[in-house]
């Protein structure tokens, strides 16, 4: 690693959080840096968790991603790219038996390892295990000139200071709990349903298992629970009236194309607010159509053998939550008739989906300067800047939370690596590029950061 002769402690880029949305972006400036003969970017990224993982709580056996795997992380960027899934399937000589396959869609084991693959050639960029817990700006002749970024090594507890001249902000999503139930040892959110269920000590309780949901979360914890414990019942609950399939037909596949953010970005608030709820069965509360029809398939195979050992509370709500050392008591009401059940489980599994984080969670002081709507929702350009007055230079971009301004792709990885290559475009052409206050390189240039 080379030292400039003046280093500048500000970073040109400081991204929060290290999941697909950063990674594409830590990609994006390297593959900049590489192909340009100018002052090369300086860009961190901090990542609370002590290495690279993504959704590894959900990462089940069997399960598959829901995009194809040209939507990587950086092909509908820069297709020649050496960080596609392709190059990757190539590196781990399997580029043949994939293609053999005859399938878009890898499993989602496989594609943890593509990303975590591509992660561990950014390590240099990235620092793991440190929380951002709050910013602040810091101002030079009245203007706020960058931000000062404060955070927590998990592991110490020890406060780690950071400046950057823009924050790329990409916390992912928070589960989301029913209202009445709180995460207790039997009772667990989807999120971290492998873990917990690793902990389990399954032949002393009820041989029972309650998922609560009836999106492809909840379908997949029931069919693997399922599966997975053959002497088991699994007690699937949800509001609905059935499981709904999810809508990837390829008109309406095209809501995730990158090209309709710009017609998202420039709808009026009503069209916005139509198209979402218009398509929202491409991605919410809905399950891929194979995965219904395995689920069904089994449940009547057991309704012919007279053992049932898959049930659907259809119409029905938990309403009650109580545990004991060696159960969950989970109280089941049915809306249709007003009945309630009571089913005793070693486990209550409540895959209700997530919510975007709110960036403000962890941008302290920065939050006042950004402006919001009526509706104290961010307002956010195109190029996923926030909107601030001319006093703040310093920006703050999002990947994730745009939903209502960038449409339904902003918390997936449809768009994930054009948008990191817009992001890219859009500091590069505010930052002072050439600027005497940007240190030069030194003779040879470190691509990311000194
Ligand atoms: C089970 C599951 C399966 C999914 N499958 C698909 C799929 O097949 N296709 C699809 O398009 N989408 C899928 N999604 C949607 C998912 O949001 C995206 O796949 C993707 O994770 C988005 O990437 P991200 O980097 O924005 O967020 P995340 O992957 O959530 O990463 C955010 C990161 O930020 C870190 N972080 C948060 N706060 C801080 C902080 N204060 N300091 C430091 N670090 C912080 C978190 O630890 C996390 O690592 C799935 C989601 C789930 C839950």
């Amino acid at each position: 690693m080379r030292s400039h002769p003046r280093p500048d402690p500000v970073v040109d880029i400081l991204g929060i959080g290290f999941g697909p949305s950063n990674l594409a972006l830590a990609i994006a400036v390297t593959e900049h840096n590489e192909s340009t003969a100018m002052t090369p970017l300086t860009v961190e990224f901090l990542e609370r968790k002590p290495q690279f993982q993504w959704h590894r709580g959900m990462l089940l056996d069997g399960a598959t991603m829901q995009v194809a795997f040209l939507k990587d992380l950086v092909t509908l960027r820069n297709p020649v790219s050496r960080f596609g899934f392709v190059p990757y399937l190539h590196a781990k000589d399997r580029l043949i038996d994939f293609i053999n396959h005859k399938s878009l869609f890898p499993s989602r084991i496989e594609f943890h390892d593509y990303l975590a693959w591509c992660a561990e050639q950014m390590r240099h960029v990235v620092s793991y295990g440190v929380e951002v817990v709050s910013c602040r700006p810091v101002e030079q002749d009245g203007l706020v000139n960058h931000y000062e970024v404060v955070a927590r090594d998990v592991a110490t507890g020890e406060t780690l200071v950071r400046q950057a001249r823009n924050l790329v902000v990409a916390p992912g999503l928070t589960p989301r709990m029913p209202a009445t139930i709180a995460p207790g040892p039997r009772v667990w959110h989807s999120s971290t349903f492998l873990d917990n269920l690793a902990r389990l000590d399954v032949d002393s309780g009820p041989q029972r298992f309650v998922v609560v949901g009836a999106g492809q979360s909840a379908a997949e914890v029931t069919d693997h629970l399922h599966r997975s414990f053959p002497g088991a019942e699994v007690y699937a609950v949800f509001s609905r009236f059935g499981y709904s399939q999810s809508d990837d037909s390829p008109y309406a596949n095209r809501i995730f194309d990158p090209a309709t953010v710009d017609v998202f970005h420039r709808a009026p608030e009503e069209v916005r607010t139509a198209l979402l709820r218009y398509h929202a069965n491409t991605n919410y509360s809905v399950v891929d159509v194979d995965l219904i029809e395995s689920l069904y398939r089994r449940a009547y195979e057991e309704k012919v053998q007279g053992v049932e050992r898959l049930h659907f509370f259809n119409v029905s709500q938990p309403t009650g939550v109580r545990e004991t050392d060696d159960a969950v008591e989970v109280t089941v009401r049915h809306a249709d008739s007003g009945r309630q059940s009571v089913v005793r489980a070693a486990a209550l599994v409540c895959a209700t989906g997530y919510r975007a984080t709110d960036p403000r969670t962890v941008l302290g002081e920065v939050a006042p300067l950004l402006w919001t709507d009526e509706q104290d929702r961010l307002l956010v350009e195109r190029d996923y800047r926030v909107v601030t007055g001319p006093e703040v230079l310093a920006g703050v971009y999002l990947c994730g939370g745009t939903e209502n301004t960038h449409g339904i792709t902003s918390s997936l990885l449809s768009n994930t690596a054009v948008r990191a290559g817009e992001i890219l475009a859009a500091v590069l052409k505010r930052l002072d590029y050439d600027s005497t206050t940007r240190p030069q390189p030194a003779n040879e240039a470190d691509p990311a950061r000194n």
